[in-house]
């Protein structure tokens, strides 16, 4: 069945060298309103001269970006977090209206995107390099650090502010220009920044948004003014941007996808995990890097935590992100929407009991809803066990002990977050020690590190070697250069052939 579409549909542009730019490749994609099902927009596909374009534009206002001192960045940046604090509430709009959140959780994700805004307001200390005075008679050495030149970042739809965030924040700050390719399932908030941006007082050309699909993410990834991509979404489109942007010389970061466990140990307090496994659950329906998608109740957790889970569900209230009392939005498109059900089908039919059926929940109408879906006695086999879901459907599987848990969250392909739930200090120190995941809750469901730590998966969650803002994102974004120097003195001024020693 086709969607409605409304009479006005929003054309959705690109943002290059400070001004928007209506798109001229003649490719174009729809944009919804998932809570209605009715499509609302259009967002123009970069063809590979726009993306050119972008660069080279990119690439001039470098020059002078670079030359900013810290102070003025910082003052900058100063700037830029107010008024995207003053601007949260437009950025929410746009992102429950494109992408169905509710209200709260998008405001939620401009929050924790402007925690990172906050931290590289500091970017005079986080640039600071380092200092050896006489490393060697009438020798000093030092570090400094550099900016990349133009650098990329590709986005997901699930977090359509705040992702982007996490990248050009840091990427600008340390004096790079930046080349921004949203998801095209929800392009506009990366608009409105672009505005922000340049309201601030951000040159001209330093923040571009180019929209589009693989044309667009494939010429960034070969053009040779492009020095770093940043990319999160999917696994196999990571591992694809990882290989063909590091083979075409490039610095790449490219986070991919998750099966995030939450481990509850018998001694754990039940309601309190209880309560996590539903927030993390179904919280953004589902759609996020860190939901919890599968609990492993251990030996004698297991009935009653079950129980909890279920009692907690009914009270779930889905619909209308721009409900106030909605908890819960629609899926991002129809066919993700389906994709999701289908686990509710297979599940069963490999063995799983279907505890609560998220079909018979879902308010009516065109909207790409779907309720709260809870799968019991899952097994690794099933393909809702292998599968990352990305939607409201919450598995548990049953183990007998500590070490089956340990070994399954281990085996497991994935290692973006895990949590343990459990009342033993010493039991949780030694998951932390063993478990292969980037990380690791205890007793919190979604541990999405601080803004001055570093966000990043480990296995098939993350290709490349840095995490993404914190400490990780400033060096991802800088490459450090030695000089080793020394003025003249006429005492000491020699010939000297041999090999440079330190004494
Ligand atoms: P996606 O991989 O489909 O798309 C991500 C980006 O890649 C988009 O900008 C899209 O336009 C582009 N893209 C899509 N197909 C492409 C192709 N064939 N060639 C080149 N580019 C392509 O991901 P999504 O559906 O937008 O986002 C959901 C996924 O992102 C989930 O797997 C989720 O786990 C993951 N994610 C991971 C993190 C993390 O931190 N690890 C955070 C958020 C989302």
């Amino acid at each position: 069945m086709n969607a409605a579409v409304t009479t006005e549909l929003k054309l959705i542009g690109h943002w290059i060298g400070g001004e928007p730019v209506a798109g001229d490749s003649g490719r174009r994609g729809p944009v919804y309103n998932p809570a209605t099902g009715e499509q609302t927009g259009e967002v123009a596909f970069a063809s590979v001269e726009e993306i050119d374009r972008a660069v080279a534009t990119a690439r001039t206002a470098f020059a002078g970006w670079r030359t900013w001192s810290l102070s003025k960045r910082a003052d900058l940046f100063f700037r830029i977090y107010d008024l995207f604090d003053r601007h949260r509430d437009d950025l929410a709009r746009l992102l429950t209206a494109e992408h169905g959140k509710v209200l709260s959780d998008a405001s939620g994700e401009v929050q924790r995107g402007l925690e990172v805004i906050e931290y590289v307001c500091g970017i005079p200390t986080l640039l600071k390099g380092s200092f050896s005075e006489q490393a060697a008679t009438g020798i000093d050495v030092y570090s400094i650090r550099q900016p990349l030149g133009v650098v990329a970042g590709i986005t997901p739809f699930n977090f359509p502010a705040m992702v982007p965030m996490w990248m050009w924040a840091p990427a600008v700050a340390c004096g790079n220009a930046f080349i921004l390719k949203p998801s095209e399932k929800d392009p506009s908030a990366s608009l409105l920044a672009a505005e922000l941006l340049k309201e601030a007082g951000l040159p001209d050309g330093v923040f571009n948004v180019v929209q589009g699909d693989k044309v667009a993410v494939d010429r960034i990834l070969e053009h040779p003014d492009i020095a770093a991509v940043s990319f999160v979404g999917s696994t196999p489109i990571a591992r694809y941007v990882y290989e063909t942007g590091t083979r075409a010389g490039k610095r790449v970061q490219a986070l991919g996808g998750a099966k995030n466990h939450m481990v509850v140990l018998p001694d754990a307090d039940i309601d309190m995990a209880a309560d996590a496994a539903v927030s993390a659950g179904y919280g953004s329906a589902g759609e996020r890097c860190m939901a919890i998608s599968v609990v492993v109740a251990v030996g004698d957790a297991a009935d009653p935590l079950v129980g909890a889970i279920k009692e907690r569900l009914p009270k779930v209230k889905v619909g209308d992100g721009f409900d106030p009392s909605s908890e819960m939005g629609p899926l991002v498109t129809r066919e993700h929407r389906d994709k999701v059900a289908s686990y509710l089908d297979s599940g069963p039919a490999q063995g799983a009991t279907l505890v609560a059926d998220g079909r018979e929940t879902a308010p009516n109408g065109d909207g790409f809803f779907l309720g709260v879906s809870l799968l019991d006695d899952v097994t690794p086999d099933m393909d809702a066990y292998r599968d990352e879901i990305f939607g409201p459907v919450l598995s548990v599987v049953r183990v007998d002990t500590y070490d089956e848990a340990l070994r399954l969250v281990n085996e497991n392909p994935y290692g973006n977050g895990v949590a343990l739930f459990t009342r033993d200090g010493g039991v949780a120190r030694q998951f932390q020690f063993d478990v292969n995941v980037g990380m690791v809750g205890i007793n919190v469901p979604i541990p999405v590190p601080v803004a001055y730590y570093s966000f990043g998966g480990w296995k098939s969650s993350l290709f490349g070697d840095r995490h993404i803002y914190g400490p990780e994102g400033i060096d991802f974004y800088t490459r450090t250069k030695a000089v080793t120097s020394r003025w003249p003195d006429p005492k000491t001024s020699k010939v000297d052939l041999g090999f440079p020693q330190t004494r």
